[in-house]
């Protein structure tokens, strides 16, 4: 191929940048300016021009998506295969060396990686046999120092315990380590740091992969934290070039140990040279000046102008919903009118701050029949903690359900263990009946040691203690009592860090799921629990498009990182959820919120909605939210608002049946949603629900001073403002 191509399609600074001489280079710049283009030219480049092998090169990003995306990038510019590349992923290479040279890091041939659930578990092993209370010290949070350890580069040894605290963590770290390495297993953070030692502690193999990786290339350097960055300068040595590229603005990660300062270090470690693109070819002028002026309220940046010369496109419409119903159907709405104006839902992108979040969103996407697909996370009804909580569900209205017997009889942790369960199996095995009447019929044949004995009565107990009390609740209320008194609430709330809080509130989402679940008409359930059981059984199987097909993408902003699409929506951009509640409570965490806020808005290409919701029913609880204080900070010319008055409530609770809210029951009461009211003690507000109807009717509203409040109409004495 002729080398003119490589750099025709290139401004003067990217030209720059790919064809300069063989060196140490930052490449700092705003989103979508190109800097991802521009590695992959340079790996062509140094192909081509200076004629390195694809064996010299050994470029590293953070996901596996961008990783595989850069390899057919560079394959498609070389117009050729590019096998014996090394892109990856800092675990994937790492775990490749790892592989080739087992015996040197003590580590048996068929080493094993320990993924997060097994690490936990293996640290609940230990606590048990070290007489430490788990209760106390829960697994998750140590598995979570671990790690932050190791990400820092930290052995037990170089750790020193001021307190007694840190000197348990310490001993747990200790054992825990010790018994990896007896069973030759490794988790993820190990595999970075053995790598690292691997190659520091063997010259002859670091010489070996330093003289091979003559040019190194990393994505997202931002995004770097200590363990990492030791690595990559082990690697590079004193004689190989390094090109790193990033954007401090973009910096999303530093709740997990990345280090922004890793840029400048890496400046002054090797004597880089620094390029900045200044030019955005992703977004229109309106959306990128918008973002601009977001991050300018950063005290905390290196600098950097990013301009256009592309349209000025639409403004970025920012929309005031009453609620995350509202949200989601205004969302939907207007993929349907993308859609209907031929263009492919695989161009559209829903972002949200939350997992949580998506639940809403995914319900009314497939009310619409629009197809979606969910990146690095999974559907809500698949998760983890959700599926714990619909097997108790599935056990309690049907026995004979297996499958959900199977996952609940030992989670939480009840001392049931293999061998249990295996006598449990044959029973029903050998009698054909569901397990768990084989239980019952183990226990009363007294095939069972005493203590197994006693932990599967019990557990028999429970459930039948647990169908006594919920027979009589409403769906919601069901939900809630399985959930707490089955244990698996208290086990989450166990679990440290933000995983644990995620799962605890998508357990508090999927109790408000439940309220506001409504039995279809026209479908005979036995009870309303049967109805949604069926219900969540056919979302999580039905929702989420094949492979091939098209389908809207929903992710969480970290996930968005270095993507783009032509129509992005924002939501749930609110004071507390965004920026989160927590970041309030952290010293810079509040820039690093609004740095996830620019790398959002940063994603779309054409368009961008953005939307909060007055109040929102998320995690079990319904509150009123302020509009985000990033939406304060973008220009007023670059935006429109727009407030539809839309007649969208949520369902009201009315016995063990919901009932929504129809669109005459509040023309019956005389005020609209969204209405403004003035009330003689509360003052003006805004109207958010109405129920019943005549004497009974109650109406809530939103009230500027005090917050929300539900009253009886007919006392209420509102007047209309
Ligand atoms: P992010 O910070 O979000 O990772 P980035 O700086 O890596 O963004 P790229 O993804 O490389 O940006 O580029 C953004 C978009 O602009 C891509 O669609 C890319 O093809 C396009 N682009 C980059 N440079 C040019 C150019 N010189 N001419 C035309 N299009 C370009
Ligand atoms: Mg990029």
């Amino acid at each position: 191929m002729d080398v003119s191509e490589l750099i025709d399609g290139l401004n003067d600074k990217q030209r720059e940048a790919v064809a300069a001489p063989l060196s140490n280079m930052l490449v700092l710049a705003g989103a979508g300016s190109g800097k991802t283009r521009v590695l992959v030219h340079r790996i062509a480049w140094l192909m081509q021009v200076e004629h390195a092998s694809p064996y010299s090169i050994f470029a590293v990003t953070f996901t596996n998506k961008a990783a595989k995306e850069m390899r057919t990038r560079v394959e498609e510019t070389l117009r050729m295969p590019v096998g014996g590349m090394w892109i990856g992923t800092f675990h994937g290479l790492s775990h490749r060396i790892l592989r080739a040279h087992h015996r040197e890091a003590n580590l048996p041939e068929a080493f094993q990686i320990l993924d997060t659930d097994d690490q936990v578990r293996m640290i609940r092993r230990l606590l048990k046999a070290m007489n430490i209370d788990e209760k106390k010290w829960p697994p998750k949070q140590i598995a979570w120092y671990i790690s932050a350890r190791k990400d820092e580069g930290q052995r037990p040894k170089d750790i020193q315990a001021y307190d007694v605290n840190e000197q348990l963590l310490l001993r747990v770290y200790t054992a825990y380590q010790d018994a990896c390495d007896r069973a030759g297993l490794v988790d993820f953070a190990e595999i970075l740091l053995r790598c690292y030692e691997l190659l520091q502690q063997h010259p002859t193999l670091l010489r070996h992969y330093q003289q091979r990786f003559r040019h190194m290339l990393v994505d997202e350097f931002q995004d770097t934290n200590s363990i990492q960055y030791q690595w990559l300068k082990l690697l590079a040595g004193q004689e190989n070039n390094m090109m790193i590229v990033g954007d401090d603005d973009q910096s999303i990660y530093g709740w997990r140990g990345a280090k922004i300062e890793n840029i400048k270090r890496f400046l002054e470690d090797f004597s880089a040279e620094t390029i900045r693109l200044e030019q955005n070819y992703r977004s229109t002028a309106n959306i990128l000046k918008a973002s601009n002026a977001l991050i300018q309220n950063n005290a905390e940046r290196m600098g950097k102008n990013l301009w256009t010369d592309g349209n000025q496109g639409e403004p970025i419409s920012i929309y005031a919903a009453f609620n995350e119903l509202d949200e989601s159907r205004f969302v939907v709405s207007k993929i349907r009118t993308w859609l209907n104006a031929g263009n492919a839902l695989q161009d559209c992108a829903i972002l949200y701050r939350n997992n949580a979040q998506s639940r809403v969103l995914e319900e009314a996407l497939l009310q619409e029949g629009l197809k979606y697909r969910i990146y690095g996370g999974m559907r809500f009804f698949e998760r983890q903690e959700i599926k714990d909580a619909l097997a108790y569900l599935r056990l309690l209205s049907n026995r004979q359900d297996d499958a959900a017997f199977e996952r609940v009889i030992n989670t939480p942790a009840r001392g049931i263990g293999d061998k249990t369960l295996s006598h449990i199996r044959d029973c029903a095995r050998n009698e054909s009946m569901p397990l768990w009447y084989a239980a019952k019929a183990v226990l009363e044949q007294k095939h069972l040691a005493g203590r197994a004995a006693t932990a599967v009565a019990r557990f028999i107990e429970l459930i039948e203690q647990l169908d006594d009390k919920i027979t009589e609740l409403e769906l919601s209320e069901q939900a809630k009592t399985t959930i707490e008194y089955s244990g698996l609430m208290a086990m989450y709330q166990a679990e440290k860090g933000e995983k644990g809080r995620a799962r605890v509130e998508n357990l508090e989402e999927l109790i408000s799921a439940c309220g506001q679940y409504e039995p279809p008409i026209d479908e005979d359930f036995s009870s309303p629990l049967q109805g949604f059981l069926a219900y969540t059984s056919l979302e999580s199987g039905e929702g989420q498009a094949q492979e091939h097909e098209d389908a809207v993408q929903m992710m969480t902003l970290h996930s968005a990182k270095g993507l783009e699409f032509p129509l992005v929506f924002m939501v749930g951009v609110e004071e507390g959820m965004f920026p989160s509640q927590q970041s309030h409570e952290e010293s810079g965490r509040l820039e690093e919120e609004r740095r996830l806020c620019y790398v959002g808005m940063t994603r779309a290409m054409d368009k961008l909605y953005i939307s909060h919701a007055e109040s929102r029913r998320l995690y079990g609880q319904e509150k009123h939210h302020s509009p985000s204080r990033f939406l304060r900070e973008l220009p007023e010319e670059c935006i429109e608002e727009i407030r539809i008055k839309t007649q969208v409530s949520r369902p009201v609770n009315s016995g063990r049946f919901s009932a929504s809210v129809t669109h005459a029951a509040f023309e019956d009461s005389g005020y609209n949603l969204g209405q403004r009211v003035l009330h003689a003690k509360f003052g003006a507000g805004t109207v958010l629900n109405y129920e019943g109807s005549g004497a009974q009717s109650r109406i809530q509203v939103n009230f500027d001073d005090v917050g929300s409040k539900w009253l009886v109409t007919a006392y209420a004495r509102l007047q209309s403002l």
